[in-house]
C-alpha cells in the first residue's frame, strides 16, 4: 500500500512509524527541516556546538504511556530530566518553588523556605498538597458533571491565591495560553495531567534530543520529502490524489497529521462535517525566544530553578523561563534560557533566536467536537484519517499526538481488511 503521511510533528512521525512497518510510506512537511525538530537552534558553548530543542519538551513517566512505548520500540533512550520550578512575582521576587534531591532517577520535591514565610505562601502550599492529593476524588464526587478547572477550584474551596498564583500560571505557560483560556480548561483534563506524579516530579526527555526521536521515527518512511506541502486532497474512485502547486500524485491511503486548523484547507471536499468539526477547535499563537538575559530570572540566584515562572506586573499573566544549563548537561558556562510566552523583550545582545507557535486550546466544547469527530474518522470505506495532538480530548501534549496515530494505524488497517 502506498501511504502519503501529511505533516511531521510527532503525530504524523508515529503515523509513519507504524504504518511503514508494512507499507509505502511518504512523510511530506512543509517546513525545510521535520516539523518536531523544525525550531531547533545551534549554540557554541564551551567550544561545542549544540543543538537546543525548541520547545524543549518533557515527559512524565505515568501520563504517558503511549510514547513512552514509541520511544522504546524505536530505540529512543530518554533520561530524568530535573523540573523543579520557582514562582515568582513580577519584580523577580520568589513565593513559591521546590530544589530537588536527586534518589533512584527521580527528582524528590524539596520545599524553598520561602513557601512558609508568609500567609500566601504558605496557603498555596497546602492548597497544592490537598490538590495533588484529593482533586481526583472530588472530581470522581462531581459524578459526571462537566466543570472547567477554574470552576472545580471555587466548587472544591481553593483559595483565589492556589489559583490565580500556582495553577492557572503553571498552567497557561505550560499550553502556552492565556490565563483565560487556562482557566476555561476542563477540569478532568487539568487533573487528569497533574495528578498523574507531578508530586515528584518523574519528568523525562529524550536522552540525545530532538533530532535523535526525529531520525529514529522517520526511519521506516520510505521517503521523506522537506519543503513539500500538498495544497488539496481529492477522493478518487480507489485511490486518494494530492495536488500540489507542481503536479499531483496518487496514494492509497492518507493521514492527515497537520494541525487542525491547517487541515481543513486540503481535506477531500467531501469532508464537509470534519471541517465544520475542525473548524471549531480553538488555537492561540505563542512565542518561545532563546535568549542569555538575566532579567527574565528571579532575583536570588538561589531560586533560579530549570523552570522558573514568572507573573507579569499586574500579575494577570504569566512567563515561564527555563535555564538550558540545568537541563542540558552539555551546556556549560554562560547561563542560556529559553522563554515561553515571554512578557518582554530579551537585549539585543543577549538574543539568540525566536519561534513562533500555534497550539490548541481545550475547553467543555472540545469533548463533544472531538468525540463526533473520531465517530466519523471510524465510518468504513475511508481512505483519509486525521490525527495530531488536537485530536484526543485532554491536554494536547506529546502523548496524544501518538495515541491518535495509534487510532489511524489501527483504522488504515481495518479498512485494507474490509
Ligand atoms: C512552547 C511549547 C512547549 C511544549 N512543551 C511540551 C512538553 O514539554 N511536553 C509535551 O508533551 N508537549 C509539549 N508541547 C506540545 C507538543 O509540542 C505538541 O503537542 C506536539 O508537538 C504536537 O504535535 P503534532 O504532530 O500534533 O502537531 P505539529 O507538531 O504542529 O506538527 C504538524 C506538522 O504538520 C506540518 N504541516 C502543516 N500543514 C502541512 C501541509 N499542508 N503539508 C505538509 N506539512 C504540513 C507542520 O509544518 C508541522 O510540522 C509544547 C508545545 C509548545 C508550543
Amino acid at each position: 500500500m502506498k501511504i502519503a503521511v501529511i505533516g511531521s510533528g510527532i503525530a504524523g512521525l508515529s503515523a509513519s512509524w507504524y504504518l511503514g512497518k508494512e507499507h509505502e510510506v511518504s512523510l511530506l512537511e512543509k517546513h525545510p527541516l521535520v516539523g518536531m525538530d523544525a525550531h531547533g537552534t545551534d549554540l557554541f558553548s564551551n567550544g561545542h556546538s549544540i543543538r537546543v530543542d525548541v520547545p524543549f519538551r518533557a515527559f512524565k513517566r505515568n501520563y504517558y504511556p503511549c510514547l513512552l512505548d514509541l520511544y522504546q520500540e524505536a530505540g529512543i533512550e530518554v533520561r530524568p530530566v530535573d523540573y523543579s520550578f520557582s514562582l515568582n512575582y513580577g519584580d523577580g521576587t520568589t513565593y513559591f518553588g521546590f530544589s530537588t534531591l536527586g534518589i533512584g532517577g527521580n527528582f524528590v520535591p524539596i520545599p524553598y523556605w520561602v513557601c512558609f514565610s508568609n500567609k500566601t505562601s504558605r496557603r498555596i502550599f497546602s492548597d497544592a498538597i490537598r490538590f495533588y492529593e484529593e482533586s481526583e476524588k472530588e472530581l470522581q464526587s462531581l459524578d459526571g458533571e462537566q466543570l472547567t478547572i477554574s470552576q472545580f477550584l471555587s466548587r472544591f474551596g481553593y483559595s483565589v491565591e492556589f489559583e490565580d498564583l500556582y495553577l492557572i500560571p503553571m498552567f497557561s505557560t505550560i499550553n502556552t495560553c492565556t490565563s483565560e483560556s487556562a482557566k476555561n480548561y476542563p477540569a478532568d483534563a487539568v487533573i487528569g495531567y497533574h495528578s498523574s506524579g507531578l508530586k515528584f516530579l518523574r519528568f523525562l526527555t529524550p536522552e540525545k534530543g530532538t533530532r535523535d526521536v526525529t531520525e529514529k521515527l522517520s526511519k521506516r518512511a520510505s521517503s521523506i520529502r522537506l519543503s513539500t506541502d500538498p495544497k488539496k486532497i481529492v477522493l478518487e474512485k480507489d485511490k486518494v490524489k494530492l495536488i500540489f502547486d507542481n503536479g499531483e500524485e496518487l496514494f492509497d491511503r492518507v493521514v492527515v497529521a497537520a494541525p487542525a486548523n491547517q487541515a481543513i484547507s486540503i481535506l477531500p471536499d467531501e469532508y464537509s462535517r470534519e471541517k465544520v468539526l475542525l473548524s471549531k477547535l480553538k488555537y492561540e499563537t505563542s512565542e518561545v525566544v532563546v535568549h542569555s538575559d538575566e532579567k527574565f530570572m528571579p532575583k536570588h540566584k538561589r531560586h533560579w530553578a530549570p523552570m522558573c515562572f514568572s507573573l507579569s506586573q499586574d500579575s494577570s499573566t504569566a512567563t515561564a523561563t527555563i535555564l538550558l544549563n540545568k537541563v542540558l548537561p552539555s551546556m556549560k558556562g554562560k547561563a542560556v534560557f529559553q522563554t515561553w510566552n515571554p512578557l518582554v523583550e530579551p537585549s539585543e545582545k543577549d538574543f539568540i533566536s525566536r519561534s513562533k507557535f500555534e497550539r490548541p486550546v481545550i475547553d467543555l466544547a472540545s469533548r463533544k467536537i472531538l468525540e463526533e469527530l473520531k465517530e466519523l474518522q471510524e465510518l468504513p470505506d475511508r481512505k483519509v484519517w486525521l490525527c495530531g495532538s488536537y485530536a484526543r480530548y485532554g491536554i494536547p501534549l506529546l502523548e496524544a499526538g501518538v495515541s491518535t496515530s495509534l487510532d489511524v494505524k489501527r483504522w488504515v488497517e481495518g479498512s485494507l481488511r474490509s
